[in-house]
């Protein structure tokens, strides 16, 4: 081979090698996922690669075309691209910077890297262009998620008590007021059993949008939890205050709100107000005391505007330390039933006994149920409370039943939340195989609490357990709603007029006329009339003259430990 073929050939391989390596990296820059500018300043060549098309519409042909990159970023990009387009300027080697397309809603990340020569000129450039749309939204998102809440639009928590931090910190420097709202939707719970959890939702999204309406620079708010939702008001001027506020709000709740299924739900909320500096002086503290006071609100009914103070506090601490001993008290199995003896009133015989809880707390104090049974009903301690109660006075009646052979009556006491409950009726009936009582000597006391919160569903229970033969009471008659509705719908035996009416049936002629029209209509529907608290002989003679048929009293006896109920058995039975 002569020495031109043999070099012709070493082309050729050379040739074929280039080929090889132009469509290696024409491959390589077109699958990438960006695109690239390249610039040489040696021959002030350009040129694009990769997916230019995707992000610009123009072409690039010579140097100068640089420029139109800043043309077609969004005015806000342009500074922070012009800064770094340019580096062999400054003899910086490379700068990145994150810029909106005009007019797509496109986030592209320009990464820009100058090579120089060994004498420090610059030689080329190279441009890369990458999509960072999703990641931008990603970061977005997260920076909502970081400051407001998703349901309401309202701030979330933690940066309402960064906002509210900084209230505070001017409001010490200034010496000025701050006031917080707690606004918590009334029945919420009712809503959310009742017509279901979408509806509850949509209600809360709802509020919380008229919420944010309220707000301005020197009013912030935010949606605690649930249904419930903290205001922040900060104003020196004093333009904007908690009455105001307040105003607006029972504005707005005098209209229903109209739901997307065409539903309209009306609502009351408490409210529960602290202001700095005199409830806290710091942002949690001052939610805590305005939750405090709406807490306190509650108990004193609906729909209640209430502000926070040192009674409030104390309160609130005396709560808190009951439910923490009631807890105590259930491990420790601090409770002891006493037995109260009901009498006929004509024969004076025994006709049954009420049984009543007492705690024995670790000093041996007794506390009252008075006392911690609206405790229990409020943390929910009633449940383990009152399947306890259940058993121990199905246990105690089998007992005397064997020991002193013959029957009388089991009075036990129900909370509304017990009936809540999926196993009660089970729990009653299977106590009842357990012990081998009879049914018909057992009787449950309802009160109307009970029925007023879901009658339907309280109803049913009470049919099966009136079903099974256990004989049903209706508690306290008088005191609540007294619906006479209740007692033609309801399978009950028996009626307790409570207390409140026996106190003043001698002294009062209404009363009088009340109480004989009960016992009247007690007698018609055919149930057994109770008198609850009779304290006096001449109240014992008026009601057996009236024909009321059992007496329920201190007049009779106070309720009993188990001990000494047993000698008033033991004298049943001779
Ligand atoms: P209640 O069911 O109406 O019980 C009658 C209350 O009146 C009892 O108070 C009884 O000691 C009291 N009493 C009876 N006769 C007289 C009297 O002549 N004069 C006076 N001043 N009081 C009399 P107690 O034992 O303090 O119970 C208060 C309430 O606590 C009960 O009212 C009942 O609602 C509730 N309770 C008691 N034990 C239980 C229980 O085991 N479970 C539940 N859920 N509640 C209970
Ligand atoms: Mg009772
Ligand atoms: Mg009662």
């Amino acid at each position: 081979m002569s020495e031109l073929d043999e070099q012709l050939e070493k082309l050729k391989e050379e040739n074929q090698e280039l080929r090889e390596k132009e469509r290696m990296y024409q491959l390589v820059s077109k699958s990438a996922v960006g695109a690239f500018m390249y610039c040489s300043f040696v021959n002030r060549r350009v040129c694009t690669l990769g997916q230019w098309e995707d992000f610009f519409d123009f072409e690039v042909r010579e140097m100068n075309d640089i420029f139109k990159l800043l043309e077609s970023v969004d005015e806000s990009s342009v500074s922070g691209l012009r800064n770094i387009l340019f580096l062999e300027a400054h003899g910086k080697e490379s700068a990145t910077t994150e810029c909106l397309l005009k007019g797509h809603r496109i986030w592209v990340q320009f990464c820009v890297k100058v090579y120089y020569a060994d004498g420090g000129q610059p030689t080329d450039k190279i441009i890369y262009i990458n999509n960072i749309t999703k990641y931008r939204s990603q970061n977005e998102e997260l920076a909502y998620m970081a400051y407001y809440d998703s349901m309401t639009g309202l701030y979330n928590r933690n940066y309402f008590v960064r906002l509210l931090s900084e209230f505070v910190r001017k409001a010490l420097e200034y010496n000025q007021i701050i006031s917080i709202m707690i606004i918590d939707i009334d029945d919420f719970k009712n809503i959310n059993d009742g017509q279901g959890i979408m509806i509850g939702d949509e209600l809360v999204q709802q509020f919380g949008c008229f919420i944010k309406e309220l707000c301005k620079n020197n009013i912030i708010a935010c949606h605690l939890h649930s249904d419930v939702y903290c205001i922040a008001i900060h104003d020196p001027n004093k333009k904007a205050c908690v009455e105001v506020i307040h105003n607006a709000i029972q504005k707005r709740l005098k209209e229903p709100f109209k739901l997307s299924s065409g539903k309209e739900i009306s609502i009351t909320v408490s409210i529960g107000v602290a202001e700095y500096p005199d409830a806290a002086t710091s942002a949690l503290e001052l939610i805590n005391c305005a939750e405090i006071a709406v807490f306190k609100g509650k108990s004193l009914g609906k729909d209640i505007i209430h502000y926070f103070d040192v009674s409030v506090m104390e309160d609130f601490m005396g709560t808190i330390e009951l439910e923490d001993k009631l807890k105590k008290a259930i491990a420790n199995q601090n409770f002891i039933l006493y037995y109260q003896p009901q009498y006929y009133s004509g024969s004076k015989k025994l006709r049954g006994v009420e049984a009543l809880i007492r705690w024995q707390d670790e000093d041996s104090h007794f506390i009252q149920p008075s006392v911690f049974i609206p405790a229990a009903e409020k943390n929910g301690a009633i449940i383990p409370i009152g399947k306890w109660v259940v058993e121990q006075s199905i246990k105690q009646y089998a007992i005397w039943r064997r020991q002193f052979g013959f029957p009388f009556i089991m009075s036990i006491n129900i909370s509304a939340l017990q009936y809540k409950k999926d196993d009660f009726v089970d729990s009653v009936v299977g106590n009842l195989r357990k012990y081998g009582v009879s049914p018909n000597e057992i009787e449950l006391e309802i009160t109307e609490s009970v029925l007023i919160e879901d009658f339907d569903a309280v109803y049913e229970k009470i049919k099966i357990l009136k079903d099974c033969g256990i004989r049903i009471s209706l508690d306290d008659f008088g005191t609540g709603f007294s619906s006479l509705a209740y007692l033609t719908r309801l399978p009950i035996d028996t009626l307790k007029i409570d207390k409140t009416f026996i106190d003043t049936v001698l002294t009062d002629s209404s009363t009088r006329v009340i109480t004989e029209s009960i016992v009247n209509m007690v007698k018609a529907l055919k149930f057994e009339s109770i008198a609850e608290g009779v304290e006096k002989e001449e109240q014992y003679q008026y009601l057996k003259e009236i024909g009321c048929d059992i007496i329920q009293g201190y007049l009779f006896s106070k309720p009993l430990s188990p001990m000494q109920m047993e000698g008033i058995l033991q004298e049943g039975k001779v």
